[in-house]
């Protein structure tokens, strides 16, 4: 688009919904991304609501995460002396600030400005990832509220700290796609998506959010793509650098 490429690359399978998030190969994915000379990430990420400050249809810029995952292989770094990395910000704060400013101008796509409009835009929120593929129980819900989790999702980690070991930036874009369990009264309903989860009223908001994202994320890559990277996701594994571990090619960083 304008001479500048995009690349897309759905996490669960090129035809469909073909891997749950726990199966999904992160680092291939990541390692991929670099390779093909990728320096900046647009990660899309469909969570629940835990904090009733959110409902489906929003979307949300998470700005911090925790993670719970346990099976995932969640580092490039194996075995090695590298990879000791400051995780603040935990995503890049100069392609937020980009996600931000298209979502308040609502210039991407007409049902972004109306959900800007509405206050439905959110600058902020704690995304935990948990493992799965189940969802939460109710109790661990209310652990994670405790923990300060806003959102519950499964896809975040360790895909955003592979992109800070391989130096590319990386921020979310979050459309809340359910409740979480046990955050409002809903019915087992057979057979629905996620067994009741999302009231049935509220699959058009959350189909719309969705839509909303891929212009909020070429909008916002565009308008930092002419920019020289000046962002910690840049530089993180600099020290490494500069003791003389690590290479310049990152394929040796990862290799051995
Ligand atoms: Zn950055």
């Amino acid at each position: 688009m304008g001479g500048f490429r995009f690349l897309f690359l759905s996490r669960h399978g090129e035809k469909g919904y073909e891997k749950t998030a726990p199966y999904v190969n992160y680092r291939a994915n990541i390692y991929a991304a670099k390779s093909l000379g990728v320096t900046r990430i647009v990660a899309w990420t469909g969570p629940g609501a835990i904090s009733r400050k959110y409902r489906p249809g929003d979307l949300v810029l998470p700005d911090d995460l925790l993670d719970f995952t346990r099976n995932r292989p969640s580092t490039f770094y194996e075995g090695k002396g590298i990879g000791f990395i400051r995780q603040y910000p935990v995503f890049c704060e100069r392609l937020r600030e980009a996600l931000r400013s298209v979502a308040d101008r609502g210039k991407a796509l007409r049902s972004t400005a109306k959900r800007v409009e509405a206050g439905r835009c959110h600058p902020s929120a704690v995304y935990a990832c948990t493992e799965g593929p189940r969802l939460e129980t109710a109790a661990e819900i209310r652990f994670l509220a405790r923990a300060g989790a806003d959102l519950v999702g499964m896809t975040l980690c360790p895909e955003a700290f592979l992109a800070r070991e391989l130096e590319i930036c990386y921020a979310p874009v979050a459309y809340v796609t359910n409740y979480a369990e046990g955050v409002r009264k809903m019915p087992y309903r057979r057979g629905a998506l996620f067994e009741g989860m999302l009231p049935p009223g509220e699959a058009a908001d959350v189909e719309a959010a969705k839509n909303a994202i891929p212009g909020i994320a070429i909008a916002a890559a565009l308008a930092v793509a002419g920019e020289e990277r000046d962002c910690p996701c840049a530089v993180s594994m600099e020290r490494y650098r500069k003791r003389g571990a690590i290479g310049p090619d990152f394929r040796g960083w990862v290799a051995g």
